[in-house]
C-alpha cells in the first residue's frame, strides 16, 4: 500500500481513567504494586487493540507514562535528582514517583521537581533538573519492555521516544551555572544504545520527536541538531523524526541536511502548503502529514484533505498519513458518551474515532474503501454549519458593534483610584485572598447531590448560603480588609461558568490528563455564546448583606474560558474570546447595580494562550486584553476591577499586563521568593499590585517573619499606596486549620509593617 496510517501517541489514563485510580490507589497504599503493574499493562493492551481495530497500519508502542513522558526520559537516562535518590536502591516506579511528587517518608524526605506546561497545552511534565558535570546510563529499560510486549503480542511496531535536544531544552540548570547543551554529548550515547537494541529486535521504525524545532531556536540549538542526527543515525533503524505544534519553515535550513529517513510535520497547527511540500522537504524524507487534529474533538474534513492529498499523491509515491501531534490532549472515545444528543455528538471525534479517521482516509486513498465512506463520515460536518444550535443572530450583531469606547474605562487609574479610595476606605497595605475557599467534602457531596437531583434547590441554596456565611465570620474574624464569598458553588472555575452560558456542551467521560493522575474535562464550545440568566450575582450579594466589609465578586476572565475549553473552529478565537465577553460584561454591570464595589476578573491562562513563536503574539495580545477590557470597562469609576494570574513567567507580557489597566492584580510570586519583583526595579507597574505572600500549594503555613521580610521586599520595589497583601491563589485546596494560620500570620505580618510605616 503506498499511504500508511499511524498516530504519534495515544491517551494513556485508560478508558475509564484507570489509570488515575490505580496510582492514586497504589500512593495511598490501597493496591500493590504488583496491582498497579498490571493495570498499566491492561491499558496498554487495550490501546493498541483499539488502534489495530480501528484501522491502523501499526502500533505506537512507548507513549506510556506512570506519570509524565519526559519523566520517562528522566528515569532512561538515569537523571535523578540527589534529593530523591536512596543509597543503593535500584531505580523503580517509587523513585519515579518521588521525582514527580516529592516524599514525605521516614526514608526520604524530599521536595517534588518542578511541573510546567508542556508547549501550548494544558498538559503539564516534570522539569528535569541538570548538575554540572553529571553523568548519564541507561537505567530504566520502559520502552525495550514494551516494545517487547507489543511484538509478542504479533504487533507491527513503531517505538517513539522524545528526542535528547528537547529534552534538553526542557530542563533546569540547578546549582552552579553551565550550558544545559554540553550534556548533549553524554546522551547521545544512550539514544545510540536504544536504537541499537530495538534494531535487534527488527523493529524497522522509531519516532523520535523533537518539538522545539517549531520554536525560534538560538544558533547552537539548532545547530546542535545536525550534530545529534548525524551520531544517532544508524542503518539498522530508520528514524522519523517527529514536530508538531506549529510548523518548521524557519528551522529548514537544519531540518533538510538531517541524517534522518523520514520527517513528521503538523499540517493542522503548521502554515504549510501542501502543494508546495514536495519542494520544499527533502526528498529522501518520508514524509508523514499530521492531518487529524490531535488538539481538539471535531471531526475531520475527510474529503478535504483527500482532495488535497490525492493531488499530493502525483508529487510523492509514498507517504503516512496520522495526527497532527500526540493523541494525549483528546479525550479517548466518543462512544461512551450518553448525554450528548446523537445530533451534537456527530459532529465530534476523541482518540478512538480519530484513528477511524485516519484508517478511512488511508484506504480511500489506497483505493480500498469507496469514496462514499468520506461523504458519509463528514455529512454531520455540513448539518452543524447549518446548524440552528451554533448561531445567534444577536450575538453576532453584538460583536459587530463593539466600539473602542465599550474596551476603555471612563477615566484613567490616577482618578478612578482616588475615588476608589474615598468610596473603599481601605488601610495601606490592604489584606484580600484570591476567591475560594477551602472545598470540604461536606462542600463537594453538596455539590454532587444537587447536580444528581438528590436534594431540592431550596436545601441546595440554604446550605451554600450557610457555607458563604461562615466563610465570611470567618474572615471577619480573622480581620481581613476585602472580603470573598468563597466560591464554595463551584466545581471548576471554567465549568462553571460555562454552565451557565449558552453555546458549550458538556461529555461526561471526555477526560484529558492534565498532569500524573490528575485530569480535566473541558467543556465544548459549539455555538455562539450568551448568558442565559445572572451567574454569581445572587451569591455576592448576599455575602454583602453579611458584612459591611466591600466583598469582592468573583469571575473567570473570557481568555481563560477559551483556553480551558475545546474551542469551535468555524470561527476565529477571538471571536470567541469576544463573545464570552460580551457575557460576562452583562455579569459585571449586574454585579455592581446589585451594589458590588470589587470586582475580580480572573485570568491565569493569559500567558498559557501565547503562540509559541514570538512573531504571532502581537496578534493574540491584542484581541486577548481587548477582551479583557470588553468585560471590565463597562463599570462606574468608582467599581474596583482586579485580576488574578498564577503559574507563569509574567515578564514576557507585563507590558499587556498594563495594558488590562486594572486597578488592583494579585499575581504569584512567592514560590520564586518574589523573583518577579525584581523586574519592578526597571519596570514602575502603574496601579495597584498584590504579589502574593505565601504558596498556598503548599500545606506549610508561613511565619510572621517570612511575610514580613518578603513584604519589606516588595516594598523596594513597590510604593506602599499601591502595595496590596494576599496569598499567591485561590485557597480551595487547603484546610480550614492551615487556611486560617497562614492567613492570621499574613495579617499579623501586615500589622507589624504598618506600625513601622506609621512609627517612620
Ligand atoms: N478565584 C479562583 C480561586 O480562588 C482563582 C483560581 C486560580 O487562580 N486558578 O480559586
Ligand atoms: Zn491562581
Amino acid at each position: 500500500m503506498a499511504i500508511k496510517n499511524h498516530i504519534l501517541g495515544f491517551p494513556r489514563i485508560g478508558l475509564h481513567r484507570e489509570l488515575k485510580f490505580a496510582l492514586e490507589d497504589y500512593w495511598s497504599n490501597k493496591i500493590t504494586l504488583h496491582d498497579l503493574l498490571n493495570i498499566g499493562k491492561k491499558i496498554r493492551y487495550s490501546n493498541w487493540k483499539s488502534q489495530i481495530d480501528s484501522g491502523l497500519d501499526c502500533v505506537t508502542v512507548g507513549d506510556f507514562a506512570w506519570y509524565d513522558h519526559v519523566l520517562n526520559i528522566s528515569m532512561m537516562i538515569n537523571n535523578i535528582p540527589s534529593r530523591h535518590q536512596i543509597d543503593k536502591e535500584k531505580l523503580n516506579l517509587d523513585t519515579l514517583f518521588r521525582i514527580a511528587r516529592g516524599s514525605k517518608s521516614i526514608k526520604k524526605n524530599c521536595s517534588a521537581s518542578e511541573m510546567t506546561k508542556w508547549f501550548n497545552t494544558n498538559y503539564h511534565y516534570i522539569v528535569p533538573e541538570f548538575v554540572h558535570n553529571q553523568e548519564f546510563c541507561f537505567s530504566w529499560k520502559q520502552i525495550l519492555e514494551e516494545t517487547d510486549e507489543a511484538l509478542s503480542l504479533g504487533y507491527t511496531v513503531k517505538p517513539v521516544l522524545l528526542g535528547p535536544i528537547t529534552y534538553l531544552w526542557l530542563g533546569k540548570v540547578k546549582g552552579i551555572h553551565f550550558n544545559k547543551l554540553d550534556l548533549l554529548e553524554k546522551i547521545i550515547p544512550i539514544y545510540q544504545e536504544v536504537l541499537a537494541e530495538l534494531s535487534k529486535r527488527q523493529v524497522k521504525w522509531i519516532q523520535i520527536d523533537e518539538p522545539i524545532l517549531v520554536l525560534d531556536l538560538p544558533k547552537r540549538w539548532k545547530q546542535s541538531f545536525v550534530y545529534t542526527y548525524k551520531k544517532i543515525y544508524t542503518n539498522k533503524i530508520k528514524i522519523l523524526l517527529a514536530t508538531y505544534f506549529g510548523d518548521i519553515h524557519h528551522n529548514m535550513d537544519i531540518v533538510n541536511i538531517l541524517p534522518v529517513n523520514g520527517l513528521h510535520i503538523d499540517l493542522v497547527a503548521g502554515k504549510y502548503d501542501l502543494m508546495k511540500l514536495d519542494d520544499d522537504f527533502n526528498k529522501k524524507f518520508l514524509l508523514s502529514l499530521g492531518v487529524i487534529n490531535g488538539r481538539n474533538i471535531w471531526k475531520a474534513d475527510l474529503l478535504n484533505w483527500f482532495t488535497q492529498l490525492k493531488f499530493f499523491m502525483k508529487l510523492r509515491k509514498t507517504f503516512w498519513i496520522s495526527t497532527s501531534c500526540s493523541l494525549l490532549h483528546t479525550p479517548l472515545d466518543l462512544s461512551l458518551e450518553n448525554n450528548l444528543t446523537d445530533f451534537v455528538k456527530s459532529w465530534f471525534s476523541f482518540s478512538i474515532q480519530k484513528c477511524l479517521e485516519l484508517s478511512i482516509l488511508s484506504r480511500v486513498l489506497n483505493n480500498k474503501l469507496h469514496i462514499e465512506e468520506i461523504h458519509q463520515w463528514i455529512k454531520p460536518i455540513d448539518a452543524y454549519k447549518s446548524s440552528n444550535i451554533i448561531n445567534n443572530i444577536a450575538v453576532q450583531k453584538r460583536i459587530l458593534q463593539i466600539s473602542p469606547d465599550q474596551i476603555k474605562r471612563n477615566s484613567n487609574f490616577t482618578i478612578r483610584s482616588k475615588i476608589q479610595k474615598l468610596n473603599l476606605n481601605l488601610p495601606i497595605l490592604p489584606t484580600t485572598t484570591i476567591g475560594s475557599f477551602p472545598q470540604t467534602s461536606d462542600i463537594r457531596k453538596l455539590r454532587i447531590d444537587y447536580k444528581n437531583k438528590k436534594i431540592s434547590q431550596l436545601d441546595y441554596d440554604t446550605s451554600i448560603k450557610e457555607h458563604i456565611k461562615n466563610n465570611i465570620l470567618q474572615q471577619e474574624k480573622l480581620g481581613l480588609d476585602v472580603l470573598v464569598h468563597g466560591e464554595p458553588e463551584r466545581n471548576d472555575m471554567v465549568e462553571y461558568f460555562s454552565e451557565y452560558l449558552e453555546g458549550f456542551v458538556f461529555t461526561q467521560y471526555g477526560w484529558v490528563q492534565s498532569y500524573g493522575s490528575r485530569c480535566v474535562k473541558p467543556p465544548i464550545i459549539v455555538g455562539d455564546i450568551s448568558r442565559i440568566t445572572p451567574i454569581t450575582v445572587m451569591w455576592s450579594k448576599f455575602a454583602q448583606t453579611l458584612t459591611n466589609k466591600p466583598i469582592k465578586a468573583m469571575l473567570t476572565g473570557p481568555v481563560t474560558i477559551l483556553c480551558w475549553s475545546f474551542p469551535r473552529e468555524d470561527i476565529s478565537k477571538e471571536n470567541i474570546a469576544k463573545q464570552i465577553a460580551l457575557a460576562l460584561r452583562d455579569e459585571v454591570l449586574d454585579l455592581e447595580n446589585a451594589g458590588i464595589n470589587i470586582i475580580q476578573i480572573d485570568e491565569p491562562a493569559l500567558r498559557e494562550g501565547l503562540p509559541l513563536r514570538k512573531y504571532d503574539w502581537n496578534d493574540y495580545l491584542s484581541w486577548a486584553v481587548k477582551s479583557f477590557q470588553l468585560c471590565s470597562s463597562v463599570v462606574k469609576d468608582s467599581t474596583q476591577i482586579h485580576t488574578h494570574m498564577c503559574y507563569c513567567e509574567f515578564n514576557d507580557i507585563m507590558s499587556s499586563i498594563v495594558d488590562l489597566d486594572v486597578d488592583v492584580i494579585t499575581i504569584e510570586t512567592s514560590r520564586s521568593d518574589m523573583e518577579l519583583l525584581e523586574f519592578f526595579k526597571t519596570f514602575k507597574y502603574p496601579n495597584d499590585i498584590g504579589p502574593g505572600v505565601y504558596d498556598i500549594h503548599s500545606p506549610n503555613i508561613p511565619s510572621i517573619n517570612w511575610i514580613e521580610q518578603l513584604l519589606i521586599k516588595a516594598l523596594k520595589y513597590i510604593p506602599i499606596q499601591q502595595l496590596w497583601v494576599n496569598p499567591d491563589c485561590g485557597l480551595k485546596t487547603r484546610t480550614w486549620t492551615e487556611t486560617s494560620l497562614a492567613l492570621q500570620n499574613m495579617i499579623t505580618a501586615t500589622m507589624n509593617i504598618r506600625k513601622k510605616f506609621f512609627k517612620k
